[in-house]
């Protein structure tokens, strides 16, 4: 009864929208944790590493200087003006200052892209699989996600020509993350290229590029942004943030860089729905910008060593399937080969089962596939110490050998 009185108090908005799968899957496994299971946690898609001293000694610096007031919405210009500089540096965007609107996280700035570009009905391709805030974002802007599936024999990329099919008269943008969130395929420059061929084609589209793995890419040719390409770079908004790179998540920090008109549309929704972020956090992450980016290196360089290992390891498991990411710090193997099995209890339908299954008597945390549109799959994130690793995929193989 008191449910559904709070349900009618609620907005339709908020009640049409998921919870944060990500975010649930982290919620369960803190409870079994906190009954005393040894959970391994390899749910949440973050850097398990701490955030590099100088970026801490940064915002240590910030607070004594007393930089505790409010920014501009924006943020400051000095880190603005890094950001436009790191821009040019590694991805060949040429934005100026006034084009960044920082913002509280690659999150929060994909919100502000959306809820600024799109009209009730709009329409959205994101590619698939897809993380899982894209589609509850349109959802929330009051557009629709239209999704296209990359396949798995194309490394879980869709192509040039699923693109131009997925097109009509109300496609508004496109929406992707590269390296991806789950699957860690990473588009190269001649896949890109080919994309932006159509969104030149058809001049109502705008892309919006999640470039927050960036700098975890395993690919051995440079990392490759599509706001680069002249047809287009006027209809493109490049996402990043501190989060992954830099391994920030706690300090909240992410950007948007942009042609004006859209940079000064999220700027005021912003300044109306959260201002800037943290002062002291802008001062660690302009620090992070213009130090030398070895810590960031090295740690992508840890990751893909976790990447082998972990591939090695479920290269065992019988059943399982696994593509070589490319990049990011995720594994989606393909693990359908054990639906309809159980172990005596309960039959295992789906990802989501599968997934409740590990949590519950392996205790490993996992995503589900279909968090991310894809229910074949789960998503392991390997940003973990290599002993819980280890641990976690051995504990993995003996539950999935109890399925029968
Ligand atoms: N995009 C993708 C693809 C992500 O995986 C994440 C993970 N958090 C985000 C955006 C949001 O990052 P942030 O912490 O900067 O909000
Ligand atoms: N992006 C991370 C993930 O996919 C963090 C959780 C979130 O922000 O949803 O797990």
């Amino acid at each position: 009864m008191e449910l559904v009185q709070v349900a009618q108090l609620l907005s339709d908005r908020v009640n049409a929208l998921a919870e944060s799968e990500t975010i649930a899957m982290a919620k369960k496994a803190r409870e079994l944790a906190a009954q005393g299971h040894k959970v391994i946690k390899l749910n949440f898609g973050e850097p398990d590493f701490p955030t590099p001293q100088h970026i801490k000694d940064a915002a240590k610096q910030a607070i004594d200087d007393n930089f505790s007031y409010y920014t501009p919405v924006a943020g400051i210009n000095e880190l603005r003006q890094a950001i436009a500089d790191k821009l040019k540096r590694d991805n060949n965007l040429d934005w100026k200052a006034e084009n960044i609107v920082v913002s509280t996280g690659a999150k929060q700035s994909i919100a502000n892209a959306l809820l600024c570009l799109l009209n009730p009905g709009d329409e959205v391709i994101v590619f698939t699989p897809y993380w899982v805030s894209y589609s509850e974002m349109i959802k929330l802007a009051e557009g629709t996600a239209v999704l296209v599936e990359g396949k798995a024999e194309n490394g879980y990329k869709v192509t040039p020509q699923q693109v131009r099919e997925a097109i009509t008269p109300r496609t508004k943008a496109i929406l992707y993350s590269s390296p991806c969130n789950p699957t860690g395929a990473v588009f190269t420059r001649a896949e890109l290229e080919a994309i932006a061929e159509i969104v030149a084609e058809n001049e109502n589209i705008f892309v919006i590029a999640d470039e927050i793995y960036e700098y975890i890419n395993f690919l051995q040719e440079p990392y490759f942004s599509i706001g680069s390409i002249a047809a287009i770079k006027d209809r493109v908004a490049t996402i990043n943030g501190f989060s992954k790179g830099f391994a920030m998540t706690g300090w909240r920090i992410g950007y948007m860089a942009a042609p004006k008109w859209l940079a000064n549309a999220c700027d005021k929704l912003q300044g109306q729905v959260t201002s800037a972020t943290c002062s002291i956090t802008q001062k660690a992450a302009l620090a992070g910008l213009t130090s030398p980016l070895t810590p960031t290196y090295e740690m992508a360089k840890v990751y893909l060593q976790r990447r082998d290992l972990v591939l090695g390891l479920l290269n065992d498991i019988p059943g399982i399937k696994t593509e070589i990411p490319d990049g990011a710090f995720y594994l989606f193997p393909d693990v359908s080969a054990y639906f309809g099995k159980s172990d005596g209890e309960s039959v295992i339908k789906n990802s989501d089962d599968l997934s409740m299954y590990l949590l519950n008597k392996a205790y490993i945390a996992l995503v589900p596939g279909s968090a991310f549109g894809a229910d074949k799959c789960i998503r392991i994130s390997y940003a973990a110490a290599n002993e819980d690793l280890i641990e976690a995929i051995r504990r993995m193989k003996e539950a999935l050998a109890k399925l029968q």
